[in-house]
Order: C-alpha cells, then structure tokens, then sequence
C-alpha cells in the first residue's frame, strides 16, 4: 500500500485525503475551513469522524490540525504529499519533486493564477513544516496540456506582447482530462494511443478538452481559467471588447475581473450558479433558469462540434464532474440529433445513469457517449506515488 497525502490548499482552506495511490481508496480526508477567519473549523473523516471548532490562525495551524487528527486516528504516516497546483506556467509540465527552485517557479506563476497559486504556495510551505523528511510533488493543472501544438497554443496577437506578458493557452482541469481519459481507454479496452477523444469536465468550473492518441491537443480554458465554457459564475468567451466598452464606461479592472469572474456564467443569467437548483426552477418553468441552462448547451455544443473537427474522428465523449456526471438534460442537450456525425443518443441510458463508468450511446453508435465520474485527488496520488517511488 502506498499512502499519498494529497493536499489542495486554497487561500482561506485545506483540503486533504490519505490515499491509497494503488486502489485510490481513502484511509481517511478533511477539510479545514475559514483559516485565518474567525469560526475557523476542521472536519475530519477517517475510522473515525471528528468536527474541531478551534483557532486556526494561518495553514502551518490548519496541517498540524490535520496530521494531529490522521495521528489521533491511528493513520500511518503516508510515503509522500503530493499537492495540486494550478499553474505550471511554461516549464512545469511533468509532476515535479519540490524544492527551492520549484517553489520559486510556482511563484514566478502567480501573476498567471492570482487566485490559485498563493494559496498553494502557503499549503507547501506549511505541509513542508508538518512532514519534512517525505518528499513534496507538485502535480499541475495545466500540465496535461503541454502537448498542445502551436496553432492551438498561441493567442493571435502581437508576438512580443505575447511573450513580454507570458499570454499564451494554458488550458487547466488536466488532471481530471488525463484521468478520464485513461478510464475511458480502460472501459473501451482500446490503447489510449489508439484513441480519439472529448473530454468535458463540467462542474463549477468548467473546461473542454480535445485528446489525440492521449494528448491533449486543445482545451477551452486560457491563459487563465476564464477562457471556454459557460461556468458556475464565469462568463467563458466573450467578445474582448467587453471589457473596454465598460472600461470607457468608468469600469476599473477590478469591477471587470469581478464581474466575468465572480458575476457571470449561470449566476449572471439566472442569479444561481448550483445547476441542481436551476434545474429545479427551469423544469418550473422559470424562464431565467432555462435560458441559463441553454446557453451552458448551446456553448458546449458548439465546442463538442469544433473538437470533433479538429480530431477529424472521435471515438468517445466524456462528461465529468459534478454537472457532466449528474446532470441528463445536459447531457441529452449536448447529444441530441447528432446522428448526422454518427451520434446515436440513448436517452432512456442517460436518464437512468447510475454511478459508475456508464455508457449512454445506443449499441452501434459510431462516437461512444460516456459519464466517467473524475478523481483528481486519486490521480494526483497515483502521479505523486510514481514520481517518489522511481527516485
Ligand atoms: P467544483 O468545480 O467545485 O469541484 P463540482 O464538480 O462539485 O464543482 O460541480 C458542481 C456543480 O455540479 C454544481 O452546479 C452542482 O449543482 C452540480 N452537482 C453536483 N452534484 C450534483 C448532483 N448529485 N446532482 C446534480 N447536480 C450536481
């Protein structure tokens, strides 16, 4: 058995699970939230449960709080931590062993992921205090889409400006692309060499990605992850002359960020970004929910559609996460009337899906339609665990 702990660590959060890098089992997770805050809190779950309502001053207190419960509970000390981190930028491409010289790449990558980065960047420091004589890996978000070509790649505009700011696709939910991916292969017992494959990861954050012969060739995220898709509160493409028109309005690039950021996606249509609710409500009949819901559609549709071309055959679409896994009328929005393109859309599989890898394309369907439920923890325990184990 090999015990990864694998960290995701936000600017006011800690999220941990000791997972068993060969079943992908856990022997115990957690979270602790509001670090820093007042009513900070840790929950806990391994062979036993346990809430602790405390002071948790900074992430160095949040992880002594974690490995005191793993301890308290008996939970051996695991052979590596392996933490997620969103941006690589251009050199960070494989899972990486961290030291200095890491730590420092990671935030040369801030201004890339000025939400993301920091927080990682205090969850290694302050894991690295908790467990100092096991080995730290890095495993990045965009690491998966290194393999992009160029045409995909590069932005059309100003190549000095391009290079001076870094400003180049990145692309983000790697992980959980590679992962997928590697299920699908497994599922359709076909080689993922063999396979042509989009991948939509659809949960509050949301991305597509087109997968040739288990590379990823394109992705709907960006530079950063605003790019691509209708999301949770992100608004995904948009004309860039938005953002000018409210500039001149008197906008600052706070109020901007803010809006596409935090405003837009499903909340800026309808006023709510959980797609349970707007469920609810559209099959209600509310008209701001439905018209939610069929721009998300629309948009997907029309990325699955240029995915398909750009890989020229596809062999299978994925959906994932927690929309693309529980949600049918997406799915069946997506799907539908595409048998022009050898599409053949089981609704009644779609409807009844239960959990699990499911198959919801009728038998002779050309393109195979499938729901694979994610694990990017299991996969970062999985990528951490190789890394050590052939050092
Ligand atoms: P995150 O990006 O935060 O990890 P998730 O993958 O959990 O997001 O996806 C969140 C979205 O998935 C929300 O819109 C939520 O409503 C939807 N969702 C999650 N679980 C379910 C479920 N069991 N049934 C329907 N929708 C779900």
């Amino acid at each position: 058995m090999g015990l990864v702990l694998v960290v995701n660590a936000g600017s006011s959060s800690l999220k941990f699970a000791l997972v068993d890098a060969m079943t992908g089992q856990r022997a115990a997770e957690g979270v602790v939230e509001r670090i820093g805050e007042t009513g900070s809190s840790a929950h806990y779950a391994g062979s036993q449960e346990r809430q602790v309502e405390d002071s948790i001053p900074d992430h160095g207190a949040a992880f002594a709080v974690a490995r005191d419960l793993m301890i308290e509970d008996g939970q051996p000390q695991p052979i590596a931590v392996g933490h997620r981190v969103v941006h690589g930028g251009d050199e960070l491409t494989q899972p990486t062993v961290i030291d200095e010289a890491v730590v420092a790449q990671i935030a040369a990558c801030v201004p890339l992921a000025p939400l993301h980065n920091p927080g990682a960047l205090v969850g290694i420091a302050a894991a690295g205090s908790q467990y100092p004589d096991i080995p730290h890996v890095a495993v990045f978000d965009t690491a998966f889409h290194a393999t992009m070509p160029a045409a995909a790649r590069e932005y059309a505009i100003d190549r000095k400006v391009a290079r001076d700011f870094s400003i180049r696709r990145y692309g983000f939910h790697g992980t959980s692309h590679q992962y997928v991916a590697a299920q699908a292969a497994e599922y359709l017992g076909k080689d993922p060499s063999d396979l042509n494959l989009v991948s939509l990861h659809l949960g509050n954050g949301a991305s597509a990605c087109a997968i040739r012969g288990g590379r990823s060739v394109d992705t709907s995220m960006g530079v950063t992850p605003l790019e691509g898709l209708v999301m949770g509160t992100r608004s995904g493409d948009i004309d860039p002359s938005i953002p000018m028109m409210l500039h001149s309005a008197g906008w600052d690039a706070q109020s901007v960020d803010n809006l596409l950021n935090r405003d837009s996606g499903l909340k800026g249509l309808c006023g709510e970004n959980d797609m349970r609710q707007i469920s609810e409500r559209a099959a209600a009949g509310d008209e701001s929910a439905e018209l939610a819901r069929e721009v998300m559609a629309h948009r997907l549709r029309k990325y699955l559609g240029a995915y398909s071309f750009i890989l020229g055959r596809v062999d299978a679409v994925i959906f994932t996460a927690g929309i693309g896994e529980h949600n049918p009328w997406v799915r069946s929005a997506v799907c539908r009337d595409l048998q022009g393109f050898g599409i053949e859309f089981d609704e009644a599989a779609n409807a009844n899906a239960g959990s699990g890898i499911q198959r919801i394309s009728a038998p002779g369907s050309l393109v195979t339609i499938l729901v694979i439920p994610t694990d990017e923890e299991y996969a970062i325990a999985q990528q951490s665990y190789d890394l050590v184990r052939d050092d």
